[in-house]
């Protein structure tokens, strides 16, 4: 997963090293602190740090003395109530720090949420490792004939094969020709802030990015979903599983009325109520354009 032994051997190092304190630590994302998942080809997401749990937004909410609990079952409905109503900032309680390895073109999509701090490995400083995200077979696709921002079927045969080809000599090609002007053997070498620009847009990034839980779970409202492209997508679907041991209610929560809900127009709406009442609405009679009324019924029909 791009982790080198002297790497991987650091981070047991650290969780061999058990801190006492006085705040408020989940089980849950103990299990996770430090550890890397792998994902896609060299990329990985890890938990560096966090702060919070499900009683941290509890008490936030009552704004309280104490930890703020007062049953389990309690703090489960409190959480549930907030959700369901958008009172977003008891969720902003909680903050965790990622270290995230992905392909730059992936980056380019991740660093549009704004609302994360964040920290990237320094190309002018550093030389990058020769890692290059290469798709599976499978995910080799053609363009989509229905959604011009996404893919179709995989391609096949001969085609794919010739793809992946020059996907492996273009990035091989173009790193072999970074490491020849950076050299410095028997010429000045390129500078590195200069030689990154002929690297092609899958080459491994790394960063640190520290969001709170509000601002996480608009994103991974955005990224998990279906519709988000596959490579973003498998990291928001690891962080999913990382959040869902972490805040047990929220991410319960999260998952009832944001990432499996649907927000319906109030054209939408009004067709739903008159189908209750025994109407059968069509295309023509819904009040929709005909792209709406397509999704409307891809909500129904589940
Ligand atoms: C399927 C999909 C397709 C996309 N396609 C494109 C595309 O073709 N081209 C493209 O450029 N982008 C595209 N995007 C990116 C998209 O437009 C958003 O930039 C990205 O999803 C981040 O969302 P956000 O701004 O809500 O998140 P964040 O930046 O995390 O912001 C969270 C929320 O904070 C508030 N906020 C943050 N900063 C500001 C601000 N400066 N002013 C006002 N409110 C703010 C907003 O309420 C915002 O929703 C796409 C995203 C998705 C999911």
């Amino acid at each position: 997963m791009g982790l080198s032994p002297e790497q991987l051997a650091e981070i047991s190092e650290l969780r061999s090293q058990a801190q006492s304190t006085l705040r408020a630590t989940a089980p849950g994302m103990e299990a996770h602190l430090y550890k890397p998942y792998q994902v896609l080809d060299h990329g990985f997401v890890r938990v560096v740090d966090y702060m919070g749990d499900d009683a941290a937004i509890c008490q936030a909410a009552r704004v309280s003395y104490g930890r703020g609990t007062k049953s389990v079952q309690n703090d489960d409905g409190l959480i549930r109530y907030l959700m369901r109503h958008w009172h977003s900032t008891p969720f902003e309680m909680c903050e965790v720090k990622l270290h995230v390895k992905l392909p730059v073109f992936v980056a380019r999509q991740w660093i549009r949420h704004r609302t994360a701090n964040v920290n990237e490995y320094s190309a002018r400083y550093s030389i990058l490792d020769r890692e290059f995200y290469i798709p599976a077979p499978e995910h080799v696709a053609a363009q989509s004939e229905v959604n011009n921002q996404g893919r179709g079927s995989a391609l096949e045969g001969e085609e794919a094969a010739r793809v992946l080809e020059l996907l492996k000599s273009d990035s091989t090609r173009a790193y072999d020709h970074y490491e020849e002007m950076i050299s410095s053997d028997g010429q000045q070498g390129l500078a590195r802030e200069l030689a990154r620009m002929n690297l092609p847009a899958n080459i491994y990034t790394q960063w640190y990015w520290k969001v709170d839980l509000h601002n996480l779970f608009h994103f991974l409202r955005l990224r998990a979903d279906a519709h988000a492209q596959y490579e973003i997508r498998v990291y928001a679907e690891e962080i999913c599983k990382i959040v869902a041991d972490w805040v047990p209610f929220a991410y319960g929560a999260f998952e009832e009325y944001r990432l499996g809900a649907e927000t319906l127009s109030a054209s939408a709406l009004d067709c739903v109520r008159r189908m209750l009442k025994g109407e059968e609405v069509t295309k023509e009679t819904s009040g929709m354009s005909a792209r709406e009324w397509r999704e409307l019924e891809a909500v129904l029909k589940g």
